[in-house]
C-alpha cells in the first residue's frame, strides 16, 4: 500500500470547525471561532482541538497523509468494502466474520460501525493523530524561508517513507505470544497485530492494544509511526523529531 513520496501535497480533505461547539465548554462556547495563529479559539479560550472538528467526507489515513498508493483503486476498494460491513474502516485481508471478530475486541465507543459513536471517535481520531499542520506546507505559519520549507520536507519525506505503516491482523495465531504492551497471552487461534516495520518484527498485540506508546489512544486505523523500538500516532512521532510550538500547535 506504500506510495511514492510527493512534494506537492496539497490537503484534500476540509476539516468543519468553524462554529462547531467546544467538547468542554458546551453552551459557554458560541461556536469555534480561530484566532490569527494561535490554535484557541477566541470564543472560548479552549484549543481548536477541543472543538467537534470532523471531515466533510470519509478520510482514509493514506489520504490523509497524502500517500498516492500505487493502485488508486485498491484504496477504493477497500472503502467500499468497508463501508458494505457496515464500518466505515476495516482491516485489510480478513474475511467478513474474522472483521466481526476484530471488531468485538475493541472497546464498543470505539468500533467503527457506521453511524455510531464509534465511527465519531474514528474521525476525530484521525483529526487528533495526524494534525493537518504537520501534514501540509500551506497550513504552516512558521515556514518562512527556503531552509524551513526544506526541513519540513525531509521531515515529511522520513516520516511517510521510513517510519509509517499500517499493522497487520494476523487473523489466527500458531502459537500463544506475549502481547508487547501488556503483557498478557494472546493465545494460539486468537488474533494478534503485528508491526512490520519495527526491528523486531516478531513483537505482537492484542488488537485493543495497539496504541500510542505516548498517548495510550488506539492508533487510528492501525496506522502507526515508529521509532526507539515502539510506535506512535503522528502527532506524538512528530514530536520526538521536532519541537511544536505551544501557542499555534506547528512544529518548528
Ligand atoms: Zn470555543
Ligand atoms: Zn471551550
Ligand atoms: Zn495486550
Ligand atoms: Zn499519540
Amino acid at each position: 500500500m506504500k506510495g511514492l513520496f510527493s512534494k506537492n501535497k496539497v490537503f484534500p480533505y476540509e476539516e468543519v470547525d468553524k462554529g462547531q461547539p467546544c467538547l468542554s465548554c458546551g453552551d459557554r462556547c458560541l461556536g469555534f471561532t480561530p484566532h490569527k495563529w494561535r490554535s484557541t479559539c477566541t470564543a472560548c479560550g479552549c484549543q481548536r482541538d477541543d472543538h467537534d472538528i470532523i471531515h466533510d467526507n470519509l478520510v482514509t489515513v493514506y489520504e490523509r497523509l497524502g500517500i498516492d498508493t500505487k493502485d488508486h483503486n485498491e484504496l477504493v476498494r477497500s472503502k467500499e468494502r468497508a463501508l458494505s460491513l457496515g464500518y466505515s474502516w476495516v482491516p485489510q485481508g480478513l474475511s467478513p466474520a474474522k472483521v466481526e471478530d476484530f471488531m468485538n475486541s475493541l472497546p464498543n465507543n470505539q468500533i467503527p460501525r457506521l453511524h455510531s459513536a464509534g465511527e465519531k471517535y474514528r474521525d476525530r481520531q484521525i483529526i487528533l493523530q495526524m494534525p493537518r499542520q504537520d501534514l501540509s506546507e500551506d497550513l504552516c505559519r512558521h515556514i518562512l524561508d527556503a531552509a524551513s520549507t526544506e526541513c519540513f520536507y525531509q521531515f515529511i519525506e522520513l516520516r511517510d517513507e521510513v517510519a509509517f505503516s499500517t499493522g497487520r491482523v494476523k487473523d489466527y495465531l500458531k502459537e500463544d505470544q506475549e502481547c508487547f504492551k501488556c503483557g498478557g497471552e494472546i493465545e494460539a487461534g486468537d488474533m494478534g497485530v503485528y508491526a512490520d516495520l519495527l526491528e523486531d518484527d516478531s513483537l505482537c498485540w492484542h488488537p485493543f492494544c495497539f496504541t500510542c506508546y505516548s498517548c495510550d489512544e488506539l492508533l487510528v486505523d492501525l496506522a502507526y509511526f515508529h521509532k526507539d523500538g515502539h510506535i506512535f500516532c503522528e502527532r506524538h512521532y512528530a514530536e520526538l523529531v521536532l519541537p511544536r510550538c505551544i501557542a499555534c500547535d506547528e512544529m518548528k
